[in-house]
């Protein structure tokens, strides 16, 4: 059994059971079968007997036999013999050995193979006969006393085999359909394995899938779905991630070519440094960004929660944007009521903040204005805090709303505001990492509002 495959198992398991469960019945028909068969013998023998005694008399010294002796009666055959055994009146049955001694009143068992039966004796003495005997004989074979059931057993028989045969053929073909997706599971991995190609499904054909290995096989095609969707997002973004760095590696190549040809002329080596300096920054932020995701996605970063004033934590936000909001006369107002308390990791949670208020400055108008707005609720299963940031200015089209939290993504690649596209996604993951919500709606040329939900 240990090298066998599963369907196999199942299919000897089954004929096993099934071969099992007849035989018993078979059994316990043929023994209760038999017993009963030789209840009824001794019982129509012991009568028989019985009745045949009572009909032979000894009168004045002769044997009469009346004439209702019944030689034969329900399968019980009478013979009439002297002590010598020589036969005065009746018949054997057929088979019958006749070398059997005479004992009175006792029931026993002769013969063998098809042909078994049950005699009795009975003794007559007289003087003037001598002893006479009357013995009955009876078959206790099943197949004489109640043919239909015997038959029935012939029949189980014949059928037991024909059962056993098709439960084989059948168990043997039901497990295989059965195990075809799995062996689909097989055959696609072989196949990915060959190839490395993540395309593969194993379908099982079914489109709602009916028995547990088909819902297995679904399930399988869900995984591969998901992996080959992240391997392909892991592929996007080593590109996205190499593209951003080969800029401003290369305008740093060349401005350091720059100030060495031009080493004598300060004010060049100087701009050179400033323009290298500044790409630094954008390499540093960018790298810083990478890790912070790259440790996001390994689950490195568990948020640190302390309990922390929420609205004071905007207002330090809002305070480090105030110099950029101030070149774009941006004004900033903060409806925030102090003490809101929630548990957070302060500098995880700031970040986001910064992130967001950044943005609305950055996409938001000249002369703008970016409000944002903390309010709580306590719904039963909504208890926390509501904050919204909202600026009046480019927006985002409809098109690109569930994009902006891609990695790398940007509504305007080319338009004038600096980015690298990974700020929403740093965000989002932070608000998730404290069990809270993001969402955004937008009007282009109107508004963009954030709305952020964190629970208590
Ligand atoms: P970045 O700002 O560095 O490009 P983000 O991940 O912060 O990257 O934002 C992704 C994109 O979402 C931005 O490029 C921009 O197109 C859009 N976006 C984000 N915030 C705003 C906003 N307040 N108004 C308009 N567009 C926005």
């Amino acid at each position: 059994m240990k090298h066998l495959s599963i369907k196999s198992k199942v299919v000897f398991w089954y004929a096993f059971s099934m071969f099992t469960i007849i035989f018993l019945i078979l059994m316990v028909l043929i023994l209760a079968g038999r017993k009963a068969a030789l209840d009824d013998a001794r019982e129509s023998l012991i009568i028989s007997t019985d009745m045949a005694v009572n009909n032979v008399t000894v009168t004045r010294g002769h044997l009469i036999i009346d004439d209702d002796f019944i030689y034969y009666m329900d399968h019980t055959w009478i013979i009439v013999t002297k002590e010598s055994g020589e036969l005065i009146s009746g018949l054997a049955p057929e088979g019958f050995p006749g070398d059997i001694d005479y004992q009175a009143d006792k029931i026993r068992k002769t013969g063998h193979g098809d042909n078994v039966f049950l005699v009795y004796d009975r003794l007559i003495e007289n003087q003037a006969t001598g002893k006479i005997w009357i013995r009955g004989m009876t078959p206790a074979d099943l197949s004489v006393r109640d043919p239909a059931l015997s038959r029935i057993i012939r029949l189980f028989m014949v059928i037991l085999p024909i059962l056993i045969f098709l439960s084989l053929v059948g168990g043997w073909l039901i497990t295989r359909r059965a195990f075809l997706p799995l062996r689909k599971i097989n055959d696609t991995v072989a196949l990915i394995q060959e190839g490395s190609d993540l395309s593969k499904r194993v379908h099982s054909g079914e489109k709602s899938p009916r028995d547990e290995i088909q819902v297995t096989a679904a399930a399988f095609d869900q995984m591969l779905d998901r992996i080959s969707d992240s391997f392909e997002r892991e592929k996007q973004f080593t590109n996205d991630a190499s593209h951003e760095l080969r800029t401003p590696v290369a305008v740093i190549l060349a401005q350091c070519d720059y100030a060495l040809e031009n080493i004598d002329d300060q004010a060049e080596v100087m701009n050179a440094i400033r323009v290298i300096h500044k790409q630094t920054i954008r390499m540093s932020s960018l790298i810083d960004q990478l890790l912070l995701l790259a440790r996001a996605d390994r689950s490195a970063i568990i948020p640190n929660p302390e309990l922390a004033d929420i609205s004071l934590l905007l207002e330090e936000a809002a305070a480090s944007c105030l110099k950029d909001a101030e070149k774009k006369n941006i004004r900033i107002e903060v409806d925030a009521p102090e003490g809101i308390y929630i548990h957070m990791d302060r500098i995880l949670l700031g970040r986001a903040l910064e992130n967001l208020l950044s943005n609305s400055i950055k996409y938001g108008k000249n002369g703008g204005v970016v409000t944002a707005i903390i309010s709580t609720s306590y719904l039963n299963s909504s208890d926390g805090v509501s904050l919204k940031i909202r600026d009046n200015g480019k927006g985002i089209d409809e098109k690109d709303l569930d994009k902006i939290w891609n990695r790398f993504y940007r509504a305007d690649p080319a338009g004038p505001e600096p980015g690298m596209g990974l700020g929403l996604a740093i965000t989002k993951w932070i608000i998730e990492a404290h069990n809270g919500t993001i969402d955004v709606t937008s009007q282009p040329d109107v508004f963009t509002e954030f709305i952020i939900f964190l629970p208590f």
